[in-house]
């Protein structure tokens, strides 16, 4: 097998990329050129996985099939897990797909190609913390259906347990871990509407922060309006405080012990150890280093997203945001389609920061929108933060489906939600 183009990661920045250029090239000289490979058979965009995890955002009804997009966006699609890289042969390997009983369904494939794109995305950096595993994560979408499954579990046993409350902690206090209080509470809310009153229980959840306020990237005003926002809802915000060790039955921490039902993980990013293991230059993230052109230490090889480190201002790379990979794929995607046309080499890439937005729950949000035409910095709050923040999802919905269709799927999605609830209780 060999393609012109291979992309790795259908993720926030690997998918649209794959789109845009099987839109222009794909169906060039009658043959397959672009092949986009994943270690899963559908897409979700994953800044929607605290959703998912509280049960506000149903994964069966968001999820988009990779095969239905390929064919829609004229490139190829295969599953499998990016296993090894021959940086100089261009040949990557594809592991074998085995099912649950361990019955190999498709052996190790082997995959030429001109040109590689790795937008294989990062993980949760652990920082060596002692009892990491007993922490639940949101990597992919099966770690947020996982936590929802044991959430559900958990409002059961509480329903049927008088006077207990569910204690969840969540460690950082990024955007992550703050959407992930106001979406819990969300959740709950919506449950306790369905319990009988000698059902209901307390929810108390604690945000715990080593740095000393929450939202550390994003300007003060936010991180303060967040956090009154969280309080208001009873969430409690403990900030200055590291945590130390975790167990089964809750956190070690510099304030002292705390004791939890659930443990969530959302306290910084890093890569895969195993790209390591690919010949290429990588950081102490496990990142591939990449200059401004978006290539890596070999010839014709490739990284947007996360999973890339590329330098941006103050000696400091482009953060790992779904912005910053969305503007990875158009500028990569131009990029290689001049080279195909024969068109003089565009301009380096430039991150612009056009600002942050945290969701707060249902109707709320904070966020400050950066540029416009007078180069202001704009706050934004409540509703409008909330529907801006849910014009990216839509945004990048319209890269990979098309106008038409992204309206037809936000639409169904509200009707759903009137039909039968804001939260998946099954
Ligand atoms: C809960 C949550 C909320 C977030 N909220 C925001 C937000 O509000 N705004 C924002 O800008 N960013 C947000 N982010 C960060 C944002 O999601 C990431 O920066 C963005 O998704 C990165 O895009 P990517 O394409 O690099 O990787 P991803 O979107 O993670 O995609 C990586 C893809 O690669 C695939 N893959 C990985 N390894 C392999 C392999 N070995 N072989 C084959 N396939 C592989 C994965 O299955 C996945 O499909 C949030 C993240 C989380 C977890």
């Amino acid at each position: 097998m060999h393609y012109d183009t291979v992309i790795i990661g259908g993720g926030a920045g690997g998918l649209e990329l794959a789109a845009q250029l099987g839109r222009k090239l794909g169906r060039a000289e009658g043959r397959e050129r672009i092949l986009l490979a994943d270690r899963s058979s559908f897409h979700i965009w994953k800044p929607t996985l605290h959703e998912v995890a509280a049960g506000t955002l149903d994964p069966q009804q968001e999820g988009l099939s990779y095969t239905f997009l390929a064919r829609r966006n004229h490139f190829s699609f295969v599953l499998g897990d990016l296993v090894e890289l021959d940086p100089t042969a261009h040949e990557l390997s594809l592991g074998e797909i085995r099912d649950e009983t361990g019955t190999v369904l498709v052996p190790r494939r082997t995959i030429g190609f001109d040109r590689l794109v790795l937008a294989l995305g990062s993980g949760s950096n652990s920082f060596g913390t002692p009892g990491f595993e007993h922490a639940y994560v949101l990597e992919q979408a099966s770690d947020a259906q996982r936590f929802h499954v044991r959430l559900l579990n958990a409002f059961l046993r509480c329903a049927f347990a008088p006077g207990q409350s569910l204690r969840i902690a969540i460690v950082g206090a990024g955007a992550t871990g703050v959407e992930l209080s106001a979406e819990l509470i969300e959740a709950h809310s919506e449950l306790t509407d369905t319990l009988r009153a000698d059902q209901r229980f307390e929810l108390e959840i604690t945000l715990v922060e080593a740095a000393d306020r929450i939202l550390g990237g994003l300007p003060e005003r936010i991180a303060a309006q967040a956090q009154r926002a969280l309080e208001q809802k009873g969430v409690r915000v403990l900030t200055g405080t590291k945590v130390l060790a975790i167990d089964a039955g809750g956190l070690s921490t510099s304030a002292g012990e705390l004791r939890t039902d659930l443990t969530v993980w959302a306290a910084g990013i890093k890569a895969a150890d195993a790209n390591r293991e690919f010949g290429l230059e990588t950081n102490r993230l496990n990142q591939f280093v990449v200059d401004r052109r978006l290539a890596t230490s070999a010839a014709g090889i490739y990284a947007i997203g996360d999973c890339a480190a590329c330098p941006w201002r103050d000696g400091k790379p482009v953060p790992a945001r779904a912005q910053a990979a969305h503007q990875q794929a158009a500028w990569l995607a131009q990029a290689l389609i001049d080279g195909e046309n024969g068109r003089p080499a565009r301009e380096a890439f430039v991150y612009r920061d056009f600002g942050s937005l945290v969701s707060l729950g249902d109707n709320e949000g904070v966020g400050n929108l950066m540029g416009g035409l007078s180069g202001r910095n704009f706050f934004v709050e409540g509703l409008i933060a909330k529907w801006m923040y849910m014009s990216l999802h839509l945004m990048h919905h319209r890269v990979i489906l098309g106008l038409g269709k992204t309206a037809v799927l936000a639409l169904a999605r509200l009707l759903q939600h009137r039909v039968s609830g804001r939260v998946k209780l099954h």
